[in-house]
């Protein structure tokens, strides 16, 4: 049976673990450092199979050159950039992950927006999606433009409402602050912060999130939702008919957001 493990790492990175304890492997999202990933490997007695990246920002893939090192049979599934130097399997949209041991398979979506081959892995209820979807929020748009980032999350809200997402970052409760000054009267929104609130005071993940629940809290999903004057417009006197308008301001707002 697969168990799902978020790895503290580099601060307010997750690396996440998928462990099959009977047959001694495990795979792991995005290793931006690999102490975590190798003493959460020696205290199950697991072997590392597989390692699936998202991007190639450092804190996602600083920790596979001493992962490779530890595990030269392990398998390296990366998208198709340049500046992620090493992989066994490169991947794109549509293409499916398919893993022996811990035996388990994920879809491909390219989900571009927060860098241009920024890549989702979909499969056994999981949604790995680096920093696309963050919960209560989204990544920054470094390399990408505010549509690319909104179908990006269009489709991740698509995909099933009982899939568990698996962001690369704590930033659950800073984002809060920001969903709550957007939307002050949603009631599961105050209804999931107390949660939250509660985990992190005990030193808890806040995550997988329930897609569902992302879908009721996090701004960057609700931008057919939101009303009109909660969203800071550039122009508050020109109400904007397009989605992608509401979405970039609504990220533009995030970034110069000081709770
Ligand atoms: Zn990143
Ligand atoms: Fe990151």
């Amino acid at each position: 049976m697969l168990s799902l493990h978020p790895l503290p790492a580099l601060g307010d990175n997750y690396i996440w673990m998928l462990a099959d304890a009977d047959a001694g492997t495990a795979l792991v999202v995005d290793p931006g450092d690999a102490a975590p990933v190798l003493a959460a490997l020696a205290a199950d007695g697991l072997g590392l199979a597989a390692i699936l990246l998202t991007h190639h920002h450092p804190d996602h893939v600083g920790g596979v050159p001493a992962l490779v090192e530890r595990f030269p049979a392990v398998e390296i599934w990366a998208p198709r950039d340049d500046r992620i130097p090493v992989a066994s399997r490169r991947v794109g949209e549509g293409d499916t992950v398919v893993i022996a041991s811990p035996s388990s398979s994920f879809e491909v979506l390219e989900v571009h927006g927060h860098t241009r081959s920024h890549v989702a892995y979909h499969g056994e209820g999981l949604l790995f999606c680096g920093d696309t979807l963050f919960s209560l929020g989204c990544g920054r748009l470094f390399e990408g433009t505010p549509a690319e980032m909104l179908a990006s999350l269009d489709r991740l809200a698509a995909l099933p409402g009982n899939t568990r997402v698996c962001c690369a970052h704590e930033y659950t409760l800073s984002n809060a602050a920001f969903a709550l000054a957007v939307e002050p009267d949603n009631a599961a929104l105050h209804a999931r912060i107390e949660t939250i609130r509660d985990l992190r005071a005990r030193n808890l993940p806040s995550l997988p999130a329930v897609l569902a629940d992302e879908l009721a809290t996090n701004p960057f999903l609700r931008i057919d939702a939101i009303a009109g004057e909660r969203i800071p417009w550039p122009d508050r006197t020109q109400p904007s008919p397009r989605r992608v308008d509401r979405f970039a301001a609504l990220r533009s707002a995030k970034d110069r957001f000081r709770a």
